[in-house]
Order: C-alpha cells, then structure tokens, then sequence
C-alpha cells in the first residue's frame, strides 16, 4: 500500500521567500509548496499538507500551540503514516520536546524539520531537510512497521531524537546538536538508520494518547558566579510557582552559599520541585561527585541527569499537568519517559 504523509506547516523560515519589491522575507501561500518544490510530485504517495493560520514564527510558539498541533495529529493519525512538521527553527527543540511526551503511545513518525534559508532561495537548506523527512516519515521495515516511530528533528542530513536536540548554532547549515544521543539516521548516498537506538513500542497497536492538559508553573533558573539573593528569591517567589529548572555547573554543582541552600531547601519543602540540569552541553549531573553537589540533593533538588533545558521544561509542564502530587511528579520525572534521558 502506497504511504500517506502529512505534511503540516507551521511557520519558519522554511516556507518564506523574497518579495522582490522589498526584499524582506514573507510567508508564501502553502498550498503553492509543489511550485517551489517541484520534486515533491516525484514522491509515488501522498502527501497531504496542512497549514496553520496564521503562520508564526517559532518565537512566538506557546504551549497553546503544541496542543493544537498535538490535536491535529490525533484527529489525523490513523489517515496517515508519517507527519512531518515544517516549524521554524528557533523554538523547535522545545516542540519536539514537548510533543514527544504529550503523544503517549506514539507508534508512526513525527519529524520536525525547517530550515536556515528560505524555501524561495537559492542556496535554500530547506529543500533537502524537507525532501529527507519525508522520505524518513514514510520509510518502513520489512514488517510493515516505520523505521523511527519517534517525534525526531531532522536536519542537515542527520535525524535525532526530539528531545535530545538543542539549537546550538544560529547560522550554520547544521543547526542542531544531540550531545547526549546518537543520530538516529545520517543521510547520505544511503539513510543509515541506527537501529539499536530508535525506540519502538514493546507491542504494537496500543491507542495513542494525548495528553494535552500543561501546567506552565515552572521558572528556569541559571546561576552564576555573583548571582544575588534578590535574584534567586525573586524568582522562587513567583506566585504559583509549583517547579524550578535549575541550570547548574558541570555535573550538577552549585555555589554552597548557606542563604542559597537555605531558599532552595524553604522551597523544596513546601511542595516546591527543584530539578538539577547542567549548563554544559553535554554530559550528566552526577549530586555525588562533588561536596558541592550534594548539597543540593540535600536541599531536596532532584536530578535532571542527562536531559536538556529545553526537555527539562517540557517534561515538566507534562507531569504537573498529569499529577497533582508534587511526590508523584518528582518520581516519574526520575524515570526514562521517552527516551529523552539516559537511564532505564
Ligand atoms: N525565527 C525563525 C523561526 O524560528 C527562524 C527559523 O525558522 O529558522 O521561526
């Protein structure tokens, strides 16, 4: 049976172009997209294609837009195979976050992919990105089953984990880094799949879940050498504040200032989650490597292990939206939910 894509247009720089007059870059009519990519007629299946209106750019996405976009992939999901999600660049590693655990169950390929230069241009990245996802949303093994049943990033020849990427450069043609994961694919002459770390489900044909409710009560806190009281209790005194992704130093230490441990500890107690994720690139908190790591799980910070900030946050708004005990979410968050931390 032929493969069905959709394909469902967010926004980004990947469906803009040059008006010639003004030479400022706009949106173009979507429905036109076979005009600018001719070879998208080329593919023998379908592809349908969806687009948001208004069209945003991805610094403007909220969690309001991943329940929409999670709402039309359940209201679709058994019309099609594959959806691949053309997303500006700047915001996508947050949406494939958050997507991958508001879609529970997942068994067909969500790519997310978009591009550093419009569509329109020339030298334009978007073609390729655009072109392999689809391939890559509609590949499938000799059983019938897609090869990445997983909300993945792709772009620039290598397909990751969702929730594994952070948008690390704003320029180059490679704008997304999985420090923590291998590729899932790498894209060359052949598509090199990395089986042994793409997830499948354990039995297939579980109904999809969507969970869409998000609880936004969650501050991220950087510290750095000089931060001041003012700041930190500024900020653990928002109202309502119910969790505080805290960017810490290597793997996982902070400054051991008694007012600091004394703010965090004031917060943990009273329900207040702290999770621990460090500000390197790469690499895992580790509370047990340092005195000055410790410290904070005495304060009651739990660890964010391997994840990024961007996943660390989406996490978060899924499981205070899903749990009501703070206890509940401190312990699922210590579990490997989708691939999105390296542990079992
Ligand atoms: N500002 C754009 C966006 O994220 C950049 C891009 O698409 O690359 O929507």
């Amino acid at each position: 049976m032929e493969s069905r894509i959709l394909l469902i247009y967010t926004g980004g720089t990947i469906g803009m172009k040059q008006d010639p007059e003004t030479l400022l870059l706009k949106p173009f009519n979507f429905r036109q997209i076979t005009q600018e990519v001719p070879e998208l007629r080329k593919f023998g299946f379908l592809i349908d294609s969806y687009s948001f209106n208004p069209v945003i750019d991805s610094s403007d996405v909220k969690p309001a837009f991943w329940v929409r976009l999670a709402e039309l992939i359940e209201f679709s999901y058994d019309s099609y195979d594959g959806f691949v999600v053309l997303h500006g660049t700047d915001t996508m590693a947050y949406s494939a976050s958050a997507l991958s655990f508001m879609l529970e169950n997942l068994e067909k390929p969500v790519i997310f992919t978009g591009s550093q230069l419009p569509i329109g241009m020339l030298r334009t990245d978007g073609k390729e990105n655009l072109i392999s996802a689809i391939e890559l949303a509609a590949s499938v093994d000799a059983d019938g089953h897609p090869y990445v049943p997983e909300v993945c990033v792709y772009f620039e020849s290598q397909l990751y984990r969702g929730n594994r990427t952070v948008k690390y450069n704003a320029e180059n043609f490679r704008a997304f880094r999985s420090a923590n994961f291998p590729v899932l694919a790498d894209v060359g002459i052949h598509v090199k799949y990395d089986m042994e770390y793409v997830r499948h489900p354990k039995i297939w044909g579980r109904k999809l879940k969507v969970h869409k409710k998000l609880d936004t009560n969650v501050a991220v806190l950087k510290i750095f050498p000089g931060i001041t009281p003012q700041h930190v209790q500024a900020v653990l005194s928002i109202p309502g504040l119910k969790a505080v992704i805290l960017e810490t130093y290597g793997s996982g230490n902070s400054m051991a200032d008694k007012w600091f441990l004394d703010a965090l500890h004031d917060f943990t107690v009273n329900g207040g989650i702290v999770v621990n994720v460090t500000q390197c690139q790469a690499g895992s908190v580790d509370m047990a490597a340092y005195a000055n790591g410790a410290v904070l799980k005495d304060a009651g910070v739990i660890s964010g292990y391997d994840i990024t900030t961007e996943s660390a946050l989406a996490k978060m708004f899924y499981l205070l939206g899903r749990y009501r005990s703070p206890d509940k979410v401190k312990e699922v968050f210590g579990r490997n939910l989708r691939g999105e931390i390296s542990k079992n």
